[in-house]
């Protein structure tokens, strides 16, 4: 089976802002893509191609479909849509840049995605189980992480940390999920007891309480569940001249490490992503000996396999986010996953704050055999399609 036609469309992603479709024709049929867009994004991520000036506050994508319309499809037309290898080597040639500055990773990822599915489809096998067979992995379902407290930048004026995500862990895929969304939904109503505005969402859909501190949003989903608890604190997004100022006061590396171990004291914390700001390599090697805790990189390691080697040569981490998007091809994706898991880190295939209703990120997860899948709350569209999805491959798989 052969690409004949690849075409794209801008479309409204979840945080409304604008995105791609991508339409990949074949003989047998059309496959298509939506491409997510992160908020709190690492300084070392690809770049996506955005139009700039004032249409869609500059973030409109008609320069990429021009990209995709008139330098990726008079390329890819003719080749095979199995062999997803020579397809993504051919968009980074066309590329030609590092950081995939010139094709844009948002229009190289949405054409990789949708030649995947196609790869899928010509040979008569589901995507989770093609995206194994080009990983080389087992396929196996992801224990999901849900996001109930969002802040940072994913809200407007959250508490600091931008994730606060728990993880029943009763067994099944289906018994988690079901469990998550009832503690989702009994957090709820606890929080809107306390006031109205609290149950309000952020871009995750996770609540927004208007609580000051870590200690206390975690005090909130102790009261109503005995859960494991996951933080991502996109440490990043707050760290200013050298010290992390949070909203009661700033604080240096050793004492936000300080701080992390009295947290992992009082709550059950099984994992913590970006802890630190994402250049400190060495800090992170620091809490990554200090706490037993998953220390977890994603703005430190892109999905790039560059800053994994880095960060495995200094021990900084022992787990990693994988973001398509981060490093915009599924071969370079897996490519990732790979390094990751020869060095026996767990791996957390991720969404982005900006998403579609592509649920494609649940078969790669089960795919590349990750431990772990975030995807945001129990809640909403474009969250709750790719958890639905992986019910549907438990059944399958499990028959
Ligand atoms: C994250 O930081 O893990 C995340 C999903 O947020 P964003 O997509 O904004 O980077
Ligand atoms: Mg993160």
């Amino acid at each position: 089976m052969e690409i004949e036609k690849i075409s794209a469309r801008e479309i409204i992603d979840s945080r409304g802002n604008p995105t791609l479709k991508i339409y990949l024709e074949t003989r047998d049929g059309e496959f298509t893509a939506g491409v997510p867009s992160g908020a709190s994004t690492g300084e070392h991520e690809a770049i996506e191609l955005r139009d700039g000036g004032d249409r869609l506050m500059g973030k409109g994508v008609k320069k990429a479909i021009k990209k995709i319309e008139k330098k990726i499809a008079p390329e890819l037309e003719g080749l095979k849509t199995y062999d997803q290898k020579e397809i993504d080597k051919k968009l980074l040639e066309l590329d030609g840049t590092e950081n995939k500055e010139n094709l844009g990773a948002n229009s190289i990822l949405g054409v990789s995605i949708a030649a995947c599915k196609a790869g899928a489809f010509c040979n008569g096998i589901p995507l989770y189980e093609y995206i194994g067979k080009l990983s080389g992995s087992e396929n196996g379902l992801p224990r999901p992480l849900f996001n109930v407290v969002n802040g940072g930048s994913h809200t407007g004026g959250g508490v600091d940390f931008q994730e606060f995500m728990i993880s029943p862990d009763e067994g099944s895929f289906k018994s988690n999920y079901f469990r998550a969304a009832e503690i989702y939904g009994r957090l709820g109503n606890y929080l809107e007891k306390k006031n109205p505005m609290w149950k309000n969402i952020g871009d995750e859909g996770g609540y927004v309480p208007e609580l000051k501190t870590p200690d206390e949003v975690l005090s909130a989903i102790k009261r109503v569940a005995d859960v494991d608890l996951i933080l991502d604190v996109a440490a990043t997004e707050f760290f200013e001249e050298g010290v992390y100022k949070m909203k009661t006061g700033e604080k240096s590396t050793e004492e936000m490490i300080d701080y992390y171990q009295e947290l992992t004291e009082k709550f059950p914390i099984i994992a913590i992503e970006d802890p630190l700001e994402e250049n400190d390599f060495e800090g992170w090697s620091q809490i990554n000996k200090k706490l037993d805790q998953m220390i977890i990189g994603d703005d430190l390691l892109v999905t790039n396999p560059k800053k994994i080697k880095e960060a495995i040569e200094k021990d900084s981490c022992n787990g990693m986010i994988l973001k398509i998007n981060q490093i915009g091809t599924i071969t370079e994706s897996l490519e990732a996953a790979r390094l990751a898991k020869e060095n026996g880190w767990e791996i957390i295939v991720s969404h982005r704050s900006g998403e579609t209703t592509d649920s494609f990120i649940a078969d790669f997860s089960v795919g590349v055999g990750s431990g772990f899948i975030k995807s945001g709350a129990p809640a909403r569209g474009e969250r709750v399609v790719k958890y639905n999805r992986l019910l549907e491959i438990e059944e399958e798989i499990s028959i």
